[in-house]
């Protein structure tokens, strides 16, 4: 029997409970630390959507890499279902990633000369569009018609990974995280509100709070909160036929559980000069609150891209952050100067669609040292900005996650 667990995982988000599912599931020890609740990050305010055509995606190796984790939720989805018994509302449908104007058909028909090459999807014109949903807006130009898009419930995707991970052996603490015991270049004990637990390798998979693990680390983590909200609606009539959305209005999906859901704003991209350390204070007041700017911008782009939206009724409406990068890829690796440390956040809108992917890659770096994903891991590395400069770039669109 173990004395110790062989890794303390921190952070019960979706990124930190596949983390968990894949080491637990390759047969590792593991102990998940979560100070609040599972889910209780941004990991529950998410839509859940899963496109390829996603504006994230727009250079081909981050393409690349959100393939793989679009393949990986699409495994992981009928394991954790058996596993948990646990109902993800996870769908696979068309996508139709909406052109209003000209500059988005530009835009999108410039990405598709590429994407084309790697997935099913073309461009339709706006007849062929209103014959998929005739309630969508006359202004519709046009589409790239995605063959496969996905949607899940993000906090119950989040629950299963955490169940999952538990049913292959994890365990679940739930306290907060005050810092690593160092010997030489070696983490050897996670320090919590209550004690330590040992450990043969840690994970930090904190999210937007990732910065309050710099002064652990030594090296600044280079991760802000970009804030999103995003609304539910109950509309009569039938489901969308297709996954929707379109870069400068955002998603509309129709749930399984029957709402639409309608996301989201991107927040203010903050400034270059701005710290990005994170103070515990600091980090128990990221501002999740819901704002009626917010929510306006939201239903008056539900209108503009389906106009009997104006009928709807307003049922719920959630704000949470996402830990953004400098470069808008994650932060996935081992941390420099430490032999077993390792950090997995700065996932920014994608990190629901790359959490499976994420949980399999640091499971494999981890145990192996290496991952067969077919992904360059020095473009993922927690290391990448210690030597440039750390540039936030601004975002080329509002949020379509
Ligand atoms: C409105 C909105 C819509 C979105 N839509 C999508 C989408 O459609 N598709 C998509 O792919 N992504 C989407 N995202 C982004 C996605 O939600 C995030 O990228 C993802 O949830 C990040 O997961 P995470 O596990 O890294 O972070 P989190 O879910 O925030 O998890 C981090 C966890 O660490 C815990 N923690 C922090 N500090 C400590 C400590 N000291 N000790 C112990 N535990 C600690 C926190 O309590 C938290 O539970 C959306 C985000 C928002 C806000």
């Amino acid at each position: 029997m173990r004395t110790s667990p062989d890794v303390v995982v921190v952070g019960a988000g979706a990124v930190g409970c596949a983390i968990a599912f894949h080491l637990a599931d390759a047969g590792a020890g593991v102990v998940l630390v979560e100070r609040e609740a599972i889910a209780s990050g941004a990991s529950t305010h998410a839509t859940g959507f899963l496109s390829l055509a996603a504006t994230d995606f727009q250079s081909e190796p981050y393409f690349l890499l959100g393939l793989e984790g679009f393949r990986a939720t699409r495994a992981i989805v009928p394991r954790l279902v058996e596993l948990t018994g646990i109902d993800l509302l996870y769908q696979l449908r068309p996508g139709l990633r909406l052109a209003l104007d000209e500059e988005e058909e530009r835009f999108i028909r410039d990405h598709l000369a590429w994407q084309e090459r790697h997935i099913a999807v073309r461009w339709i014109d706006g007849d062929e569009v209103r014959a998929i949903e005739p309630r969508l807006s006359p202004e519709v130009r046009g589409a790239a018609y995605e063959a496969e898009a996905a949607q899940l419930d993000s906090a119950r995707y989040t629950l299963a990974l955490a169940t999952a991970a538990e049913r292959r052996g994890a365990a679940l603490l739930l306290r907060r995280v005050l810092g690593l015991v160092r010997e030489g270049d070696r983490a050897t004990a996670v320090e919590h509100q209550s004690g330590r637990v040992a450990c043969g390798a840690v994970v930090l998979a904190l999210g937007p709070w990732a910065p309050v693990a710099a002064p652990w680390l030594g090296m600044p983590i280079p991760v802000r909160p970009l804030k999103g909200e995003r609304l539910q609606l109950r509309l009569d009539g039938p489901p969308l036929p297709a996954l929707v959305s379109s870069p400068k209005r955002g998603s509309l999906i129709s749930r399984r559980d029957g709402f639409l859901s309608v996301g989201s704003t991107a927040g203010r991209v903050l400034e270059d000069t701005e710290p990005y350390l994170l103070d515990e204070v600091a980090a128990d007041h990221l501002d999740v609150r819901p704002t009626e700017a917010a929510r306006d911008e939201l239903l008056g782009r539900a209108l503009e891209v389906i106009p009997v939206a104006a009928e709807a009724r307003l049922v719920l409406h959630l704000a949470g952050v996402r830990p953004l990068s400098p470069d808008r890829w994650p932060l996935v690796g081992r941390v420099p100067a430490w032999q077993n440390v390792y950090l997995a956040t700065g996932h920014g809108h994608r990190g629901i669609h790359l959490a499976a992917i994420t949980g399999q890659i640091v499971a494999d770096l981890v145990l192996r040292g290496t991952t067969d994903v077919p992904v360059a891991l020095d473009r993922l590395a927690p290391g990448r900005f210690l030597h440039r400069p750390v540039r936030f770039t601004a975002a080329p669109h509002l949020a379509d996650d």
